[in-house]
This record gives structure tokens, sequence and C-alpha cells, in this order.
């Protein structure tokens, strides 16, 4: 307590102000005091500042003099930012693996491993944060808390006055400089991880017609007929490389996701129009720009959407052919091996771009349980979701380092950065990732089953090294959404069955078609509404469209004969809705024998929990269902009112709400009760933390992205039951997300 003391009887507040000529010259006296009591080798004070509701480093000793007023991070960002958002100090050893660390290189902050943040407010509002940092053997004690708790309310309002002078001279020098309108000047931007990875590289900015309306305004060199004609036999090989790319990638996939384009370079009309515009004298280029933009014009008035969108993809083709036809001249900029920043991406986009083997993306809008997020995932796609439009202006010479572990972007970042991430990199590729031994078991010898959420063939060839248990969600919507009709009976049997042979022997749970929300079908008018995650989405789908629906049951059980087979009606809101459905696959089935048809016919027929009206009725369920799997991104939503897919309330998007954590213990005590199968297969499975919770709550099979199985074997097997149900026994007893926060993240706050 020695440092308290010496703090408490300073006159030495009277020192800093007599020798302090300006405020700069006060903030950083009051840091070079505060290190000196702490024996912190680095001190730190941030400002707050209300309008870009944001943390701006303003006084320092220890990193380079050059870190002030450059490093900035927003409220809840990094390790000074969650400690100012949640008014809680925040006191780590070793703060480079803090989950809200945020890395400045070039400060020399890697030296200091122990943190610790003390926020500055005033009656109750956030003035900035004060961080002291020393090398990580001497780290700081819950003493050094306390002190620096007196230290800063002693110097709270010194600083809000220093605040309140510094921000007056911006203001001032602001009023002198020039609008140079909306600019990115940000190096760094912070987003949310929605698919694992790291990469640099130059970007590709696609906003919607931004390519085609760009070639408007270029004009080119004469060319001639018979450079159209080679520019278009290019065209056509490039996107058929494309098409069969994707039919060896992705089986399931190879639903023609070019065939508009190789239609349209087929069209007679099209290309005659075209063909004729040159004859009479117009420049090649002019001429497919012109012929493009009369289509686009019809597609566009047409009633119905889905012909609406192939305006797209006349646009993209036209880009092609034109590319194609200037590129000698000029090099227009594609997508291969570029990050490419978008608004918002469809799941065929996904496939499209990665067929176009795109390095990675940023998108501005989404959410990381998004559809979109979850494909990109299957792909191997690294993306990262930050709600800052300002990114799509950013110069299209600009590269960037995404770091869609965390969800980091750095905007043509420095030498340094790129070293540390190269470094990074070549750790993590010598890493062989996390190997599978069979059958998890808890410290204490419980049995947990591990099983892979499965959303193309892809993901299954992947699991062939894996030992899990089988697969706990296969996402049969996918072949669906990427398609551009429906699939018939027998192109989906043939897409199960694979699906089958490659985990033979295994439990394999098919959900049904889940379409509808953020999984629109750009075939089906049905599926887009207003409001649709609240519409005709999912088993609702399906009962109202019976034909499609008995297709594809049909499809299962034939594919799954012979196998450990279990039907999962999605999004099931009452018993009735459950019955009807059950009801359809035995009525296939009843169909399919009298075909004398090979089937499936005795599948587990269960749902999943993702309406958080079935809770009050679950044991009801119980009686009637053969298992519960727990949709956790879906319960999450419809229980917080939250959009999963909505970037803007990604903060109200909280799985360790209590109401959603008892919903849970509520569900499996049901199961438990009615000794049904109960799983859980929502992205809370992913994560170390709720894995603690869940098995305290009882749920003894969890079902997840296959990257995330090793990891959690090994995180399991370091678990001992008993604490987990103790802890799980706590929680739900807690009321506050904020106490919650504390039991499953103690190291964050450790006082
Ligand atoms: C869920 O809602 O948790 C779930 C697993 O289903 P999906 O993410 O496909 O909606
Ligand atoms: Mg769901």
């Amino acid at each position: 307590m020695e440092h308290i003391r010496l703090l408490l009887d300073i006159g030495e507040l009277n020192w800093v102000f007599k020798d302090s000529a300006d405020t700069e010259a006060l903030l950083q006296n009051i840091v070079k005091m505060v290190a000196r009591h702490m024996k912190a080798d680095v001190c730190s004070i941030y400002f707050f500042d209300d309008n870009n509701q944001e943390l701006v480093l303003r006084a320092n000793v220890g990193l380079k003099p050059d870190s002030i007023g450059k490093i900035k991070m927003k409220l809840g960002e990094g390790i000074a930012g969650a400690c100012l958002k949640n008014i809680e100090p925040i006191c780590t050893a070793d703060s480079l693996v803090h989950p809200d660390f945020k890395y400045f290189p070039g400060t020399n902050e890697e030296l200091y491993k122990a943190f610790l943040a003390e926020p500055i407010t005033s009656k109750a509002s956030r003035v900035g944060v004060l961080v002291l940092q020393r090398k990580e053997e001497n780290h700081f004690s819950e003493d050094d808390v306390l002190a620096v708790r007196i230290i800063t309310s002693q110097l709270a309002a010194l600083i809000e006055n220093a605040k309140l002078m510094t921000s007056m001279n911006q203001y001032i020098k602001q009023m002198a400089t020039v609008d140079r309108g909306p600019q990115l000047d940000a190096k760094f931007i912070k987003g949310k991880p929605a698919s694992r990875g790291y990469v640099y590289g130059k970007i590709a900015i696609i906003e919607d017609s931004k390519a085609f309306e760009n070639l408007e305004t270029m004009s080119f060199e004469k060319r001639t007929l018979g450079d159209f004609i080679h520019a278009l036999k290019s065209t056509e090989q490039q996107i058929e490389l494309l098409q069969k790319k994707v039919e060896k990638n992705l089986t399931d996939a190879a639903s023609m996701i070019f065939t508009s384009h190789l239609m349209i370079l087929k069209d007679k009309t099209f290309i005659n129009g075209i063909m004729e515009q040159i004859s009479k004298g117009k420049n090649p280029p002019e001429a497919v720009m012109s012929i493009a933009k009369k289509y686009i014009h019809i597609f566009l008035a047409n009633a119905n959407e889905y012909i609406r969108e192939k305006a797209k993809d006349i646009e993209d083709l036209a880009v092609r052919i034109i590319a194609n036809l200037v590129r000698d001249e000029i090099k227009l900029p594609g997508v291969k091996n570029r990050i490419v920043i978008a608004r918002e991406f469809y799941p065929s986009d996904v496939l499209r771009l990665s067929s176009e083997q795109i390095k990675g993306a940023v998108l501005i809008s989404g959410g990381v349980t998004s559809h979109v997020s979850i494909l990109a995932r299957s792909l191997g796609m690294p993306i990262v979701i930050a709600n800052e439009p300002a990114l799509l202006n950013i110069s299209p010479d600009a590269k960037i380092l995404l770091d869609a572990e965390i969800g980091n972007i750095y905007i043509n970042p420095r030498p340094d950065i790129l070293k540390e991430f190269s470094d990074r990199l070549r750790k993590k590729n010598k890493k062989a990732p996390a190997a599978m031994t069979p059958r998890t078991k808890t410290k204490d010898g419980l049995r947990i089953k591990l099983m892979a959420n499965v959303n193309l063939l892809k993901d299954v060839d992947r699991l062939k090294e894996l030992a899990c248990d089988g697969i706990g969600l296969y996402r049969s919507e996918f072949p669906f959404l990427i398609r551009s009709n429906f699939p018939s009976e027998e192109e989906q049997f043939f897409i199960y069955r694979k699906l089958m042979e490659g985990m033979p022997g295994k439990e394999i749970t098919f959900r049904t078609l889940d379409v509808g929300g953020d999984k629109i079908l750009s075939y089906s008018q049905k599926t887009r509404k207003d409001n649709p995650v609240l519409g005709l989405r999912s088993i609702r789908f399906s009962l109202a469209n019976r034909g499609i629906f008995a297709e594809q049951i049909r499809a299962i059980l034939r594919a799954g004969y012979k196998a450990d087979l279990r039907i999962m009606f999605p999004m099931i809101f009452s018993l009735e809705e459950f019955i009807t459905a059950k009801e359809v696959v035995r009525q296939c089935s009843a169909d399919l024998t009298s075909g004398g048809i090979p089937h499936n016919v005795t599948p587990q027929i269960g749902m999943m929990v993702e309406i958080p009206a079935v809770i009050e009725i679950i044991s009801e369920f119980a009686g009637i269902a053969d298992f519960f799997c727990i949709g956790t991104n879906d319960l999450v939503q419809y229980m917080l009112a939250a959009d999963r897919s909505n970037e803007e309330v990604a903060d109200y998007y909280l799985p360790h709400h209590p109401a959603v954590l008892r919903a849970i213990k509520k569900v499996a005590a049901a199961a438990q009760a009615a000794k049904i199968d109960i799983s859980v297969c929502g992205d809370m499975a992913n994560s170390a933390e709720y894995i603690k919770f869940l098995i305290g709550a009882g749920i003894r099979k969890l079902s997840m992205n296959p990257e995330y199985l090793g990891e959690n074997q090994k995180i399991i097997a370091a678990l001992d039951s008993k604490k987990c149900r103790q802890l799980t026994e706590e929680i739900v007893c807690l009321s506050r997300v904020d106490d919650i926060e504390k039991k499953l993240w103690p190291e964050k706050l450790m006082i």
C-alpha cells in the first residue's frame, strides 16, 4: 500500500500545475507522476471523444512518443475501450492474450504484458481511461488496482478540464480547415470476425453497378469485329472454366452458378445486337455497353424479382467481355486474389467469389451468425463484418490486412505490422489443425458426443480426418439456396447419398429445408418479405409447399436407407405443427413402401428448439419428439428481439442473457426427464465458455463447425463436469448480464 500513501499526501498536484506551460504539458506531467508512483513502465491517458465515440491517446510515457494522438479505438474496442464501455477496471497479467487486446504495432506495447486500465468518469459520464503497463513478470496486484482507483478519482476533475481545453483547441483548428468531404483517414478499423483467417492483399470494391458505371466514363481505342468475336470466345472459355472449378470442388453446389452468363453469351439476339452496332461503325466496347444497357433496362422493368436480379448478370458479363476486349490497353481490375469490400453478400455471391478465388472479404452489413458467414466458413473464405460504409470509399489502390481471427482491418499496414502477421501466419500454418481422438470425455470421464455441422459436401471431406461422432446438423438448404430453381428429388438424393457415404455407420441428423429469414431463395418470391425472419420460413415454408417438402423427405428417406438417420424440423412452434410434419414423413414412407422403393422406415424424428414459445410447453414436446436440438443462433435472435444478421444490434445479441441461459437449462431438464436425446447445434456450441455452461446444464452432445472440433475436444478433456454443474447452477441464479459475464469470463475482470 506504499504508493497509496505516497499519493495521498502529495503536494505534487501543485507542482503539476505550476510546471505545465499548456494542457499537453500538464497531461504529460500527470502521466510521469503516476508512472513514478505506480512503478509502471508505461502510463497513458486516453480521452473519450463523445462525438466519435472513440478513445484517443492524449498523454503517455513509455511508448514511442509519436503514438500520442494516433492511437485511437472505439468504445468497447481494445482493453481500454472495453474498460470504459463497462465502466469497470480491467487488470491482466498478459494483455497480449486478453480477448479485448488490440495491437498497435510500432508503439513497443508488446514489451509490456501486465496491463491495468481504470476508467475515468465524472458524474457518471465517460471522460477517459488511465492505463498502466509493466513488463510481464511484474504484474499488477489488487493493491495496485485500488491505488489507481484512488489516483484517478483524485485526478478526474483535472483531466476533465484538460479534455475540455483540448477539444476546444481542436474545434478552433477544425474551423480553420476546409471540408474535404467524407473520407476514411483511419488506418485501422475494428469489425467482427465472421469467418476465420488472415489475409493481406489488394482490394476490389464491389458496389452495386460500380464496375459497369465506371466503364461508361471511359473511352477506348478503336477495336474491330474480329476483336469482339475473339473477346467473346475468351469470355466464354473463362466462364466455363470457373463453372468447371465449382463443379469439381462443390458437387452439391454445382448448380450452374454461371448458367445465366453462359446462356446470355449464347443468346443470338444479344450477340447479333452487338454485332449489328459494330458493323454500323460503333466501337465494340461501346456496342457491348449499349446493348447491355438495353437488356438491363428491360430486366429491371420486370415485375418478377428473379428476372430483375438477372440485370446484375448482364452487367457482370458486359464488364467481362469489355475487359477481354481492351486487355492490351488497360487492365480492368478483377476480383481474383483480392480482398473484396462489399455492402453485403448473398450466399450465391459467396460461392461465385470463392470460385473466382478471392482472398477474403469485408462486408459493411450482415451478422456473424448469418448464413453468408456460415457458408464462408465452409469455403475457408475469411470475412470481417464492419459497420463502416466509408470503407467503400477507400482508394482502390489500397492494400488491406484482414485479421479475421479477431475482426481487425488494417488499411495500408506499415511493414512492422505486416511482419508481425506474416510471423503469426507462418506459426499458424506450421501448427497442424487440432487433431481428434475418438470418444471425447471430460477430465472426470463424462462422455460428451462431438458432432459436426455440415453445410456443403465439401465439409464432409474435412471430417474424414476427424474422429467426430457424426453429423449433428446438416443444413439441407444450401443446395437450394445456391441453385436457380428447386432441386429435384433425384438431385437431392444424389447429394444426400454422398453425405451418408462420407460418414458410414455414424449418426446423421438431417434438418429439413430451412429457407426464409436471411436464407432467401432468389427464385422463390415467397421467401422475400418485409419481416423475413418472422415470415413464412423454415418448416412453415415446407408445410405451405407440400410438394417440395415431400420430395425432400423422400430423398432423405431413400438416401438414409440402412443408415443411422435422424430427421429434424426447424423452427417448430406448436405441437400440432410438429405432428403434421411427422405425418408427412409417415405418408412419404408409406408411398415409398407401396412403390417398392428401399428407404429408411424407422428414422428418429426430432425438432429444433429455436422459437421461445416452445420453452413453456417443452415437456409436452418431449412426449412426442425423439430428440431436441437447440438452435441457439435463432433462439437468441427471437428471445432478445435482435436480428442475428444486423451488425447494428450486435450488442443486443447476447447468448449469455439470463433468459437465454435459463431457457437452455429448462429444455435440457425436460429432455432428461423424458429420457430423450438433446444436443446444441448453434454457434454457442463453438465457444469454450458456453461449453462449460452447456455441460453443466446436462447437455452431452454438441454439434459445431468442423474447424472447432479438435480444439474443443481438448478444452472438454480439461473440464471437470461437477465444476461445470456448479457453475451452471450459480449462473442460472443470476439475473444481470454483467454478473453472468463475470462468471463466464472471470479473467476479463480480475477484481
Ligand atoms: C440455429 O439457429 O442455431 C441453427 C443451428 O440453425 P441456423 O443457424 O441454420 O439457423
Ligand atoms: Mg436456426
